[in-house]
């Protein structure tokens, strides 16, 4: 395969870095295969693109908001057309199977046209006035400029999620993407720029976090941060926004729990588990990594996880037959079996998996075997943190009351799932769990666009994205008054 090597993209050009530096993006699944060399950034970088995001903003805020949405449909065009090449390119730059990579830029496409309709409505109200020959309206402004920071699991998918609604908001912006994943970003961004959007509009920054990335918080011309990533780095952003009145929101991580009950269909419940747990590598914000299994079943559902995740093959992506793909790098290798280690030492049982796989196609990528454990207790870190890899492990419940108290039990609050067709625990369950996003009989993972996705807890501060919440993020709310009845009317202070 070629390479492919980006700058960044500043007031509509391709550009390098200014101090000339740059970064490779590698293959995980066979890291001998560079996909391209791309521009590593720095505060100047940053300041250049935040200055051209803040010169092309009065006319973005002047432009009608249908005609800002069209450019997002011809991308949501293009990418529909691309979107075999893409994928391939997904599953090469950031490892998930070529069909969840297919997924990955369908759920772009899928909100590009979705956002792309919001620009016929971006709806207000009309409110009654108290008083007489009054009117009033509200209308959503623009919040301004965006910084938007990303990670690299859904390398297509989030950005979108993030960029349609910032330009069919009215808001100009600079993306930071992950730096695990920098092409996808630069041929989205590169979209955008084929569709002719107004130069200044959408600046992509590639670089490393602490360094483009932090700039961008810091960059005082940037009204308002949106970012998905970890929760360490989310609280350090929040504090950062909190000081300098930035609008700031977060999706971060969890620990997200399947629950099942003894009259859920247990075929179905299994074959959930093995997906929500191992799909991307179980590198998902809404990965299956905890499940809280009623005593009753506990060995039926044990057994026959064991049998399903014993037959997953391990491999690189772009293999049809594989169902786990590499990790995203090396260190996240590590951190995975250090968790290993750790649940090991607390009292956890492996029961398949903990370990890399063996064989020449394992070495030159970052692979590990499918993990469960069992004997999990809430207390223990493997249950308590997000470990974001391919390990899961099972916990024993005896009623559903304590199946929600224990999937409760964690600082987090993404996705939970609960597998029953019993009404009342159905319903003791949707109005217990704290979680932003439950399913019944579904599994924890598999995000449609157009309801709105986001966790209670450390998950976020309160944002929602998808759906028509979408629009909050990137913009502010305008009450108007009208008075048209040619006097002072002085509110709860006039004659009727
Ligand atoms: P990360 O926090 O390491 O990085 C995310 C982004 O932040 C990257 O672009 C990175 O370069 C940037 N960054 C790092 N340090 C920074 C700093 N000091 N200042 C500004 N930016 C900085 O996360 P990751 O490893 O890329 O992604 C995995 C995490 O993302 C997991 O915790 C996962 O749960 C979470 N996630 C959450 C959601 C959600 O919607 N809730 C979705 C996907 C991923």
């Amino acid at each position: 395969m070629t390479t492919r090597d980006f700058g960044n993209f500043i007031n509509g050009d391709w550009a390098d870095a200014l101090s000339g530096e740059t970064f490779e993006s590698r293959n995980p699944a066979d890291l001998t295969e560079v996909l391209g060399t791309f521009a590593k950034s720095g505060a100047a970088d940053v300041d250049r693109a935040v200055q051209a995001a803040k010169d092309a903003y009065p006319s973005w805020l002047g432009t009608p908001v249908p005609q800002r949405a069209d450019y997002v449909l011809r991308v949501a065009l293009l990418l529909e057309e691309r979107k075999e090449d893409l994928s391939e390119t997904m599953t090469r730059e950031m490892g998930k199977t070529l069909k969840e990579a297919r997924a990955d830029v369908q759920e772009g496409i899928d909100f590009a046209h979705y956002m792309a309709g919001e620009g016929r409505r971006f709806f207000g109200d009309t409110i009654p006035a108290e008083l007489s020959n009054k009117f009033y309206m509200t209308v959503r402004h623009p919040i301004g400029v965006a910084g938007l920071i990303t990670p690299w699991n859904f390398p297509i998918a989030i950005p979108l999620w993030k960029i349609a609604p910032a330009i069919v908001s009215g808001c100009t912006s600079v993306f930071k993407p992950a730096e695990d994943t920098p092409l996808c970003a630069a041929l989205l961004v590169d979209m955008f720029r084929e569709v002719g959007l107004p130069p200044g509009v959408l600046n992509l920054v590639n670089g490393m976090g602490d360094e483009a990335g932090a700039a961008l918080v810091d960059h005082p011309g940037v009204n308002a941060i949106s970012f998905t990533g970890s929760l360490e780095v989310g609280r350090m952003i929040s504090e950062k926004c909190a000081r300098s009145m930035k609008r700031c929101s977060l999706e971060l991580g969890s620990k997200n729990a399947l629950i099942v009950m003894p009259d859920a269909q247990m075929d179905l419940a299994v074959e959930s588990a093995a997906w929500g747990a191992f799909a991307t590598s179980g590198q998902r914000c809404t990965a299956t990594s905890r499940l809280i299994v009623h005593d009753r079943v506990r060995a039926e559902f044990t057994e026959r996880l064991v049998d399903r995740v014993s037959g997953m093959k391990v491999g690189n992506g772009l293999d049809p037959e594989v169902e786990l793909a590499p990790v995203i790098n090396e260190q996240q290798k590590k951190r995975v079996l250090e968790y290993i280690g750790v649940g090991r030492q607390e009292g956890a049982k492996v029961l398949i998996g903990g370990e890399e796989p063996q064989g020449e196609e394992y070495a030159n990528g970052h692979f590990l075997t499918p993990t469960v454990f069992d004997e999990m207790t809430p207390e223990m870190r493997i249950a308590r943190e997000e470990i974001f890899g391919p390990v899961t492990g099972i916990m024993n419940v005896e009623s559903v009351e304590e199946a929600i108290a224990v999937a409760n039990s964690v600082d987090y609050g993404l996705s939970c799932s609960i597998y029953t067709h019993d009404i009342t625990n159905t319903f003791k369950a949707v109005q217990q769990l704290e979680f932003g996003v439950i399913y019944v009989n579904a599994p924890t993972i598999g995000a449609e666009i157009q309801v709105p996705f986001g966790g209670m807890k450390n998950t976020g501060n309160g944002h929602r994205e998808a759906g028509p919440q979408s629009l909050d993020e990137f913009t502010e709310w305008k009450t108007i008054g009208i008075d048209f009845s040619g006097k002072l009317q002085r509110a709860q202070m006039s004659e009727p």
